[in-house]
């Protein structure tokens, strides 16, 4: 289609509608805002970072910023889930546990960060793990921390919750409408895609692995990696152990850390982090899982959840955008105050999504937030010119 000539107005343009944009335009909406969503896909396309069952939410991080921020998240969820009518945040607390001593500081690290914060946790020993959490077989040198603040958020519930909500307060979303261009100029911001020019106050950019595509356009590109990560689900046999009733969400970290899911009703959920097959574009991830991966996933439920069929099934792709220390990146692009770029992947932003988005609504509307999000505005630091 044809580029009209007369732009459309509005007071602020989110491009891309994963998680975190969804969250932005759902705050905008929600302040009464004249807000346009932007995705070159459709909503809940499984191209992306934001697709699927479930992520892991949880305060249990070794870095205070993300346990801080995750504490500040989660009324910020019961609100959405109050406002939605549907369930989003199981809580089903959540295991920190390593068994070999290049976990043990990761753990030891959660369990100082949790008490310092005053979150609630406790520390167990193998014997307790084992007699709390029969489910998960770990060596006799073992240790873990219990946090009951961990749960499960419905991820594909979450952002159509946020795009629905979004919608009912006045927001407009255009589906398959990819943004090809953003001009900044003075107080305004001209957006450009294949059918449409659109004038805005500020446009926020939550393209998750194609943000570079279109900072290239604004002459800058930011150092990230984009990974492609698999999970896939291991039935339980009809036991009720791995029920979310019994079964926390797990992360045990070892040289390649692996973490899960208890069964929602399609088996365990289980998937490593970084398994590390990185792609020259976003473009590149074909969905198609990996074979050797999936074996390897396989072999380690064999050996951790005996009691499960380590026959990986349902399998599915999804990306990581990575900056270089996994630290997420959600500032204005330096002298462009109305353009706010928000690339927080790097394989743990789901949890955060829903107060992301109320700091993107508050930066572009105030220029400050009381999120806490300091340690992620360092875009000038990153930004490499073109
Ligand atoms: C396997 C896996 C497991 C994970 N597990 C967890 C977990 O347990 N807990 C957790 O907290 N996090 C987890 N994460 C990370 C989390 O899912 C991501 O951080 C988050 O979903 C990123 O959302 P996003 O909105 O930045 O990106 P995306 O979901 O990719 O959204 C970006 C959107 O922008 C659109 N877009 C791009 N360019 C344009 C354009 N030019 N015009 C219009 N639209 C455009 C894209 O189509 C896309 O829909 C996991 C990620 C993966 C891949």
């Amino acid at each position: 289609m044809a580029v009209t000539s007369s732009a459309q107005t509005f007071e602020y343009v989110v491009i891309g509608a994963g998680a975190m944009g969804s969250a932005a335009a759902y705050h905008l909406a929600r302040d009464g805002r004249r807000v346009l969503l932007l995705e070159q896909f459709a909503v809940g396309h499984t191209r992306g970072s934001s697709h699927g069952e479930s992520r892991i939410f949880r305060f249990a991080y070794p870095n205070a910023d993300y346990a801080q921020l995750a504490m500040q998240c989660k009324p910020l969820w019961r609100q959405l889930e109050a406002e939605s009518g549907e369930r989003l945040l199981i809580e089903t607390g959540g295991l920190d546990l390593a068994d070999d001593p290049e976990g043990f500081n990761a753990v030891d690290e959660v369990a100082r960060t949790l008490e310092r914060l005053g979150a609630a946790y406790a520390l167990l020993d193998a014997e307790q793990v084992r007699a709390r959490f029969p489910m998960f077989s770990m060596s006799r040198e073992g240790r873990a921390v219990y946090s009951p603040d961990a749960g499960i958020l419905l991820a594909d519930r979450c952002v159509r919750a946020f795009v629905r909500l979004a919608q009912a307060q006045g927001a407009v979303v255009h589906e398959h409408e990819a943004v090809r261009a953003i001009h900044p100029e003075g107080a305004h911001v001209w957006v450009e895609t294949a059918q449409q020019r659109y004038r805005a106050r500020a446009v926020i950019i939550t393209a998750g692995a194609w943000v570079n595509a279109l900072l290239a356009g604004l002459g800058f590109a930011l150092p990230l990696r984009i990974e492609r990560e698999q999970v896939a689900y291991f039935d339980a046999r009809g036991s009720a152990e791995f029920r979310p009733e019994r079964m926390p969400i797990w992360i045990h970290y070892r040289a390649l850390i692996a973490y899960g899911f208890p069964d929602l009703g399609n088996g365990v959920k289980a998937g490593f982090h970084h398994a590390g097959h990185y792609l020259n574009s976003a473009d590149e991830n074909n969905g198609q899982p990996d074979a050797a991966d999936l074996e390897r996933l396989g072999n380690y439920i064999r050996m951790r959840f005996p009691a499960l069929d380590p026959t990986p099934r349902n399998a599915l792709t999804c990306l990581y955008t990575n900056a270089p220390d996994e630290d997420f990146i959600i500032d204005a692009l330096p002298s462009v105050p109305n353009v706010i770029v928000a690339s927080p992947c790097s394989g743990h932003g789901f949890k955060f999504a829903v107060g992301i988005g109320r700091a993107l609504a508050d930066l572009v509307q105030h220029g400050e937030t009381s999120l806490h999000i300091r340690h992620t505005r360092r875009l000038a630091a990153l930004l490499q010119q073109l």
